[in-house]
């Protein structure tokens, strides 16, 4: 063990997906899926104190309604990494939350990675990187790439990850919804409409990935390439939940976005954007059509977990 710290402070970013296949329901209830992660320079920073419990106090635009007991998943990562480790599950945590909740971005993933690593570096346990994956992989299917950052192919359930070496950084534009989408019911819907024969799944979800030419886009850096890549499955079933997720969409391509993808499970729309410069003019004209709570201009692919102090 290493030295114990006094107060860290870790930031750790959301994610959208550049691709989305998802193959057919297991008989464990769960798809596997083949994903190309990609992480936002929207982030949520933990911080974790000595104290003599585990307490949880979250702060930040979009706190509200959050649990702050074991419900949550950053204590639900604490305590787990607790027991690993053998030590007592002892941390103040206080989260600031930024990144929207329920909105397919991995809000609630982002919070674990943060906590594994706060509180690996707080309790001096200097737990290697593969060992940390292994315990965000109990925690969720997203937790593993919180941990990791950058770009990366995603199999299993997501938490099997290949990083994409040389992966480029591109410029988005994320319309938050008003309201959240479950994951499960998502899936739920996309299960409804593939009907029990499975039609339309992907066999293998990774090669189907692997073929589209989406990792040759990422590593490019080139945004116009890209835009003919992105897909995801699970987006007419995120529609058919959210129909008002069609006028977001048509909305981001009318204001000039190069293209425009519901993330993940939804309901954030994810639209690229040529660089820097036009993902914020892009912003502006999205927000001004009120198709969205909130429309932002933010980088990915380059974004990993910071940890101080
Ligand atoms: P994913 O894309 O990983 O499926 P998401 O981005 O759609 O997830 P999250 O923001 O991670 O969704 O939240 C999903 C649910 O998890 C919420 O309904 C929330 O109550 C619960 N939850 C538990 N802990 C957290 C947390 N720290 N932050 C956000 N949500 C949390």
């Amino acid at each position: 063990m290493s030295q114990t710290a006094e107060r860290v402070s870790v930031r750790v970013p959301a994610k959208i997906n550049l691709q989305l296949a998802v193959g057919p329901l297991g008989a464990d209830g769960f798809h596997q899926i083949g994903t190309v992660f990609h992480a936002l320079e929207l982030t949520d920073q933990l911080s974790a104190a000595p104290a003599e419990s585990l307490t949880l106090t979250l702060t930040g635009a979009e706190s509200a309604g959050l649990p702050t007991d074991q419900r949550n998943l950053a204590w639900r990562a604490a305590s787990l990494l607790a027991e690993h480790g053998g030590v007592p599950a002892h941390a103040e945590l206080v989260i600031d939350k930024r990144i929207p909740v329920a909105a397919g971005l991995a809000g609630g993933s982002a919070d674990a990675a943060a906590a594994l690593l706060a509180c690996d570096r707080l309790w001096g346990l200097g737990l290697p990187a593969g060992e940390l994956a292994g315990l965000a992989a109990q925690l969720g299917s997203d937790v593993a790439f919180a941990l990791l950052g950058g770009s990366a192919v995603g199999s299993g359930r997501g938490e099997r990850l290949r990083p994409i070496q040389g992966g480029r950084e591109f410029h988005w534009v994320l319309a938050v919804a008003h309201g959240g989408l479950s994951t499960p019911a998502v899936y739920a819907e996309l299960d409804r409409r593939r009907g029990s024969d499975q039609a339309g799944a992907a066999g293998d979800p990774v090669a189907a990935v692997t073929a589209s030419g989406v990792l040759e886009a990422v590593a490019s850096g080139d945004p116009g390439l890209l835009a003919g890549r992105l897909a995801n499955d699970l987006q007419p079933a995120a529609i058919a939940l959210a129909p008002y997720l069609a006028a977001t969409l048509a909305a981001g391509q009318d204001c000039g976005a190069l293209a425009g993808i519901v993330s993940g499970s939804g309901p954030t729309c994810a639209f690229l954007a040529r660089d820097e410069a036009h993902a914020r003019t892009l912003a502006r004209a999205l927000a001004g059509t009120g198709s969205c709570r909130q429309a932002l201009a933010v980088a990915g692919g380059n974004a990993r977990a910071t940890v101080s102090g």
